[in-house]
């Protein structure tokens, strides 16, 4: 059997929870995270409809890539959709995950680069890379330990600089102590000088991993009292951010592109801004409401922007330098279902999982 917790922990080694915006609310919402998985149902939206179906497939999970709850909730009395979900899931032992901004900010099997498999897009980075989403770590360490040490480390998820894994840097010194009071040195006698060849190791990792980081220092470090320091770095991790570019195999003729994109993406209508060039190679995508990376697309020379949630006085911002196309939020986020059901399959064999068969969209078209 699997818990809730032994799936939802998986999901955070792709998309780490420290890595959503700060207005977000992804993570356990609803629920118990000790419980046994009994199945899961994935959807854009968690509403009454997909608790119900949970019920009807015994389904004790529900993944969301929307959190239901967003601002905090002062009653709950089932006045609105958000308070009437959440009650229905109580009270069927029901429990709601969303994994959002996290999984939008990520390169790696994010909401984006799901995007772009579909439209066939190579060559792809983030377009507005985070920044201080690192740590430095300095130690000092008996030269002879410096490779356990930093072994263990890269295990935990150091020294990874974009596809550069085992990544570090170690100069060597003379460390100094003396050992005093109950002191119990690997190295050295109580109330004498001690002198040793040391080496000072240097690596990177993200700043989500500090506690396992520190965890596994102590543990695979011979001294009792480990000399280290942390600093947050100001750096720029280009496998993490919003938004993505990416490049066409062909320059494709821009008329014929918008239907590619209504047939990839499975998009009924997309609302778009004059075709600033014949021919299209740059593409620059982010799924849900993505108006704020205009500017980035622009400054990355991309030819078009598919995004969603454009307001009127936006599409002028396009300004002939940039296409807007608009294709909706539902259906610019629709194939997160699938990216993470396969996610999950991939790991799991012993739940099932399902894609939600409830149409979320609020939205229809005429
Ligand atoms: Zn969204």
């Amino acid at each position: 059997m699997t818990t809730i917790k032994e799936l939802t922990d998986y999901l955070e080694t792709i998309a780490p929870p420290g890595y959503q915006e700060v207005y977000d609310n992804s993570g356990l919402v609803v629920g118990n995270h000790d419980a046994q998985l009994t199945g899961v149902i994935i959807c854009l939206d968690s509403t009454e409809d997909v608790v119900r179906e949970a019920i009807a497939k015994k389904c004790n999970l529900i993944i969301a890539h929307h959190p239901i709850i967003f601002n905090g909730l002062k009653k709950l009395n089932g006045k609105t959709y958000i308070e009437k979900t959440i009650i229905l899931a109580i009270k069927n032992d029901i429990a709601i995950y969303a994994i959002h901004t996290n999984l939008d900010n990520v390169l790696e099997n994010g909401v984006n680069q799901k995007i772009a498999e579909k439209l066939g897009l190579g060559n792809c980075r983030i377009l507005l890379p985070k920044a201080e989403t690192l740590m430095n770590l300095t130690f000092f360490v008996p030269i002879n330990s410096g490779d356990d040490v930093v072994n263990a480390l890269y295990a935990a998820g150091a020294g990874q600089i974009g596809n550069y894994k085992n990544c570090s840097f170690r100069t060597t010194g003379t460390g100094t102590f003396t050992p005093t009071g109950s002191a119990n040195p690997t190295i050295g006698e109580l109330n004498k000088v001690e002198q040793v060849e040391e080496s000072r190791i240097e690596l990177i990792f993200p700043e989500y991993l500090t506690p396992i980081i520190l965890k596994e220092l102590m543990a695979a470090h011979p001294y009792e009292e480990v000399s280290y320091f942390l600093q947050k770095l100001e750096n720029i991790d280009n496998n993490v951010g919003a938004g993505l570019i990416g490049e066409l195999p062909n320059p494709t003729a821009s008329d014929f592109f918008l239907e590619q994109i209504k047939e990839k993406l499975n998009v009924e209508c997309i609302r778009y801004t004059k075709l600033v060039k014949s021919a299209f190679t740059k593409v620059a995508v982010c799924g849900g409401a993505g108006s704020f990376l205009l500017k980035q697309a622009i400054a990355n020379g991309a030819d078009i922007f598919i995004s969603a949630d454009f307001k009127y006085h936006e599409f002028f911002d396009a300004n002939d330098k940039i296409t807007i196309a608009d294709i909706g939020h539902f259906e610019s986020e629709q194939h997160t279902i699938k990216l993470l059901f396969d996610i999950i399959n991939k790991k799991f064999s012993n739940f099932a999982v399902h894609l939600t068969q409830v149409v979320t969209n609020p939205v229809k078209y005429l």
